[in-house]
């Protein structure tokens, strides 16, 4: 029963910054969402790419239970043990070197760039631009809209902290045109999450790789949301044939917990006491949730488990592309996918696909995203494109 408008509160009480369907969502297990009437979802959105183990994992539960009640916070100012922890998987885990924890995607890439300048300074005459590219997203701090290239997303913001260039993506000839003497570092995602799931070509990155190599330019890999296993390897450079120098982490590290991650390469890690810092970062509780997560992802080779039931996904929309002249192009990496439609019905596909108890993201009227939790099987593949073909069929 439901005793509360929950909706209406939220327009008394909280900025409205976002638009949201109307069920209030109460309870979370695996890949399903219950509202407060009991309807469940099967849940396509994942928290944003978050929930990557599912929502309420009994490790992630067990882990926050357990430390909860040894040790929540310290300031950084003393050694705490699961951040240390979570550091060595994920620099074992990698080809980077070092580690710094932070609270978010955002805040992971703000130290990036500030990490790059510092190492300008120190290497290249106080070199401190860089170039990013349209469509990116690279979260919503002032810094980082000026790195994310989407104009609907500056211009309420101007003037915005200089130093940024956005050029199209996907594009070797543009980088270099772009590259000046205050070039640090190039910055993109290996697949672009918001601005529509475009997938890096291997060449570009490779070119890039080696663009940075001749210029002295550090690569700036933002895999906030490609990483943890997301495209089918524990991060998406795995399958480009490239390292980069700095890597940034956040939305599945946690499984649903806030942290975030920057690694750099041991050249690159110029950071000295002082330099850089955060409150929570790093804290005892998200690390431990961390350490979780992952060794639930390597232990159960849930990268393997992306690329089966990804490579399902894509040849089930696929269909929908033969299917419907509504649909016309497919594409992803891993479990992270989109199919787009003509004639700007996004929102109404998605509202109605939920209306049937499927939760699927909308990135632009033309764009549908899907990022389910990484542990589905191929059920659950099957139910989510039934339910979308049902959908497509009323259009
Ligand atoms: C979500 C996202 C961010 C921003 O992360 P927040 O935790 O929202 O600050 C940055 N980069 C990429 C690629 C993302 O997908």
């Amino acid at each position: 029963m439901i005793t509360t408008a929950w909706p209406d509160l939220e327009k008394t009480y909280l900025m409205y910054n976002i638009k949201r369907p109307p069920m209030v969502m109460v309870r979370g297990e695996g890949a399903r969402l219950w509202d407060e009437t009991g309807r469940d979802y099967l849940d396509f959105v994942g928290g944003w790419a978050v929930n990557v183990l599912g929502h309420c994992h009994p490790a992630v539960v067990n882990a926050i239970q357990q430390q909860a009640a040894r040790l929540i916070h310290t300031s950084n100012q003393y050694y705490t043990i699961p951040q240390i922890e979570l550091g060595k998987i994920l620099v074992q885990n990698s080809v980077l070197d070092r580690v710094f924890f932070c609270n978010s995607g955002a805040e992971a890439n703000e130290g990036a760039v500030k990490l790059a300048r510092k190492y300008g300074k120190i290497h290249k005459n106080g070199a401190y631009g860089v170039i990013s590219t349209l469509k990116g997203f690279h979260g919503r701090t002032l810094a980082m809209v000026a790195a994310t290239g989407k104009p609907h997303y500056q211009i309420p913001y101007t003037p915005l902290p200089a130093g940024f260039v956005n050029v199209p993506f996907n594009d070797l000839e543009a980088i270099k045109a772009a590259t000046n003497a205050e070039t640090i570092a190039i910055m993109i995602e290996p697949v672009q999450g918001e601005g529509g799931v475009n997938v890096a070509d291997p060449d570009y990155i490779k070119g890039l790789r080696h663009w940075c190599d001749e210029n002295g330019l550090l690569l700036i890999l933002d895999e906030v949301q490609t990483g943890i296993a997301r495209t089918g390897t524990l991060f998406a450079y795995e399958q480009m044939g490239v390292e980069p120098d700095i890597m940034t982490l956040a939305k599945g590290l946690g499984g649903g917990v806030p942290i975030g991650a920057l690694l750099a390469k041991q050249h690159a890690a110029v950071f000295e006491p002082g330099d850089h810092g955060s409150t929570f970062g790093g804290n005892p509780l998200a690390c431990a949730v961390g350490v979780a997560v992952m060794n639930e992802v390597l232990t159960h080779n849930i990268a393997s488990n992306v690329v089966q039931v990804g490579a399902y996904l894509a040849e089930k929309l696929q269909a929908l592309v033969q299917k419907y002249p509504l649909v016309v192009a497919e594409r992803g990496l891993g479990l992270l996918r989109a199919i787009d439609l003509q004639d700007g019905v996004g929102s109404e596909v998605v509202n109605r696909c939920a209306e049937e108890g499927l939760l699927i993201n909308m990135v632009s009227p033309n764009t549908l995203r899907f990022m389910p939790p990484l542990i589905i099987s191929q059920a659950h593949v099957d139910e989510a494109t039934e339910i979308l073909d049902q959908v497509l069929g009323e259009f």
